[in-house]
């Protein structure tokens, strides 16, 4: 089964909705992440720190030209 580069989401705080964090991640490369992170929320315009555990990794759709 080949890795498809996927979004990595996390769930804002403030609205409750998922948002999609800067990274693009293929699944191998999502589990060996570590740390914390911090973006700038597209939903509610704030700063979030989060790690692996609060974030979840989106499947590609399909591909579109
Ligand atoms: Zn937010």
């Amino acid at each position: 089964m080949s890795e498809v580069i996927g979004r990595v989401l996390i769930r804002c705080p403030e609205t409750g909705t998922p948002v999609e964090t800067v990274f693009r991640l293929r699944p191998s490369a999502f589990e060996a992440l570590q740390g914390e992170h911090r973006f700038r929320c597209t939903r509610c315009g704030q700063i979030h720190t989060w790690n692996k555990d609060d974030a979840w990794l989106e499947q590609a759709g399909p591909k579109r030209a």
